[in-house]
């Protein structure tokens, strides 16, 4: 059949921007949906994601990259393979899709996040995404090596069908919820994916993770720590180690838990400068 059923997503004409909005977007939407920089960052990640991959495949490893209960950021243990089969698992929203639909409708009319609009947006903006640059390319590529690809999002069990759909308009392939698709609602843990991250790796070698947030590691870099200090959980051994190795943060200036933080937090003491005084020079 040449014509596919395109008539469930379509739509009528798409708003245009009107009235009182700002005269460009946030500079973090112009840098994640629009720039040439944005899009070469996404697929560095991916190619880097997609090389770990293929290099870690040659030697069986002996540890899945999902921290085992119990334990510490600055003690980790993973829970081991066996012989299970390999996954690879990834969160959704602005690691794999882009949600250019709705983050248009967030910065034309100025309201800020609103968990209503965000519901009828997943389950019905599947016409207005797009993968996230690389995505559909190392995904594709990771099936065919034999590594199966799992989706654990925060978006809602209640919309987990809509969610399948955005994922595949997006060319992101197939996900069916409970064996490749896992969402919040799921288990007792709300948005907190460590529970859905142990199921997974109950039953995968998981060799890889991506994400744009922190929490798409491990729940522990959400345990109410100050700013700075989050920061520096980023970079201390041995998880400073898993960047690149196993855990592949994808960009996101749009939203989120990185965009935290006041002028003390941002910029220490011991780093501000101002232009010397006249005469000072
Ligand atoms: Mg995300």
């Amino acid at each position: 059949m040449l014509l596919a059923p395109l008539a469930a997503c379509a739509t009528t004409t798409p708003p245009a921007v009107t009235g009182a909005v700002p005269a460009s977007p946030p500079a973090g939407m112009q840098y994640l949906y629009g720039s040439g920089e944005g899009a070469a960052l996404s697929v560095q990640a991916w190619h880097g994601l997609l090389g770990y991959v293929a290099g870690k495949m040659k030697a069986r490893p002996a540890d899945s990259v999902v921290l085992a209960q119990g334990a510490s950021l600055d003690a980790p243990t993973f829970v081991p393979c066996g012989d299970k089969p390999l996954a690879a698992v990834f969160d959704v929203d602005e690691t794999v899709l882009l949600n250019i639909g709705y983050e248009y409708h967030d910065a034309t009319t100025g309201k800020g996040y609103s968990a209503a609009d965000w519901d009828a947006w997943e389950k019905t903006g599947e016409g207005a995404v797009a993968p996230v640059p690389g995505a559909d390319h190392v995904l594709a590529a990771l099936r065919k090596m034999g590594v199966t690809v799992i989706f654990n999002t925060n978006r809602s069990a209640a919309n987990a069908d809509a969610t399948a759909r955005a994922i595949r308009a997006a060319g992101l392939g197939e996900a069916v919820h409970g064996r490749t698709l896992y969402l919040s609602g799921d288990d007792a843990m709300g948005s907190r994916k460590d529970g859905r991250r142990v199921t997974i790796a109950a039953k995968y070698c998981v060799i890889a993770m991506a994400g744009d947030q922190l929490g798409d590691f491990s729940d522990l870099f959400n345990a109410g720590q100050a700013v700075p200090a989050r920061r520096a959980a980023t970079m201390t051994l041995p998880i400073a180690g898993m960047w690149g190795n196993g855990w592949f943060v994808m960009p996101n200036p749009v939203y989120g838990s990185g965009l935290k933080g006041g002028f003390d937090e941002i910029f220490p003491m011991d780093k501000r400068w101002a232009p010397p005084a006249k005469g000072e020079q």
